[in-house]
């Protein structure tokens, strides 16, 4: 399987995160995606297909922010990276507001999401390099591996969250359709749910969002991903939700998986879009599901065994030494 990758992802470094009422170093780190590289080997180039795939998914006002948030926060004076301290939870009116703190809080679903001096750049291969994977798709692979970082499934169409920024599983969603694939499948099983995709989708009939992850009473992101979100409108039926306990080892999460695989089989996809966390890992530093390296391999098998093409995007996953081997364990899978 063909890995993607661009070095640009490496500029995104904020310094830290407010983590349980406090201030701790930022887990969503570098050192994540040296652990990768260093386990996976060759990677292949990223094409720049500029910013219209991105404005399928994003407004053009989303990503004029993301842009500038950085710039316009060193223009305010302020030290460090730019986060936001107010949210308009109270209705969401699209009122055009000039300060930087007002334009964080009115794209932005938490404060772990911090925007530092090459966030955006970042963010901007990350999901480039979902579109290379996609397009080693239509060239005729049958499965490919997009290394992106940031990661991008709690990022909604107008709203950063949960380290994410752009949903690249969901640009490249809108990639393939555009592209004449059909019907979609998104499989998420990272730890947390992906409340991103989900809402970006949600509506949609012809975009299946299957959902495996941590149960939203006890972990991230606690508003989405409870077992009775099941689609709206013309997407009713087509988003399923499966939330675990914290502990879940290998034999339940499968029988969780199974559940999914069979809805996306009986949806009828052309494509499958797999968001791939590894922080469902045991030594997992801040989630608490129990699968060890060797799991994902068969994980992965049973994901294959839909027969769809397949483009993996790389999602969470913060035990950075057992990262690289999580990752690679879950592509020989395939
Ligand atoms: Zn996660």
């Amino acid at each position: 399987m063909r890995v993607f990758w661009d070095e640009r992802q490496r500029r995104h470094a904020p310094v830290q995160e407010l983590h349980n009422g406090g201030f701790v170093p930022f887990a969503e780190h570098i050192g994540r995606v040296d652990s990768m590289l260093a386990a996976l080997g060759a990677t292949h180039s990223v094409p720049d297909r500029g910013e219209a795939p991105l404005l399928r998914v994003h407004p053009g006002p989303y990503l004029d922010f993301l842009k500038s948030a950085f710039i316009d926060w060193k223009a305010a004076g302020r030290p460090g990276d730019a986060a936001g301290y107010v949210w308009p939870v109270i209705g969401r009116r699209a009122l055009e507001l000039d300060r930087i703190d007002a334009r964080l809080g009115q794209y932005s679903m938490d404060a772990s999401t911090p925007i530092a001096e090459g966030t955006w750049e970042s963010a901007y291969w990350s999901a480039q390099t979902a579109l290379a994977g996609l397009e080693a798709l239509l060239a005729g692979d049958r499965a490919a591996f997009a290394l992106c970082r940031p990661p991008g499934h709690h990022a909604g169409a107008d709203y950063m969250g949960g380290y994410c920024y752009l949903n690249n599983a969901a640009v490249a969603a809108e990639a393939a359709w555009a592209a004449g694939l059909g019907r979609v499948a998104i499989l998420d099983i990272d730890y947390h749910h992906g409340n991103g995709t989900q809402d970006i989708f949600g509506a949609r009939g012809d975009v299946f969002f299957a959902s495996v992850h941590a149960d939203p009473r006890t972990d991230y992101p606690f508003f989405w991903g409870h077992g009775d979100e099941g689609g709206a409108g013309e997407g009713e039926g087509a988003t399923l939700n499966l939330p675990l306990p914290r502990g879940t080892g290998i034999r339940d999460y499968e029988a969780a998986l199974d559940k999914a695989l069979e809805a996306i089989a009986a949806f009828g996809a052309g494509l499958l879009v797999c968001s791939f966390g590894a922080d469902t890992f045991a030594g997992d530093p801040i989630c608490a599901f129990a699968l060890e390296t060797a799991d994902y391999a068969p994980v992965a098998r049973r994901i294959a065994s839909l027969g769809l093409p397949s483009l993996v995007v790389m999602e969470g996953g913060y035990a950075v030494d057992a990262l690289g081997e999580n990752v690679a364990s879950f592509l020989r899978g395939f």
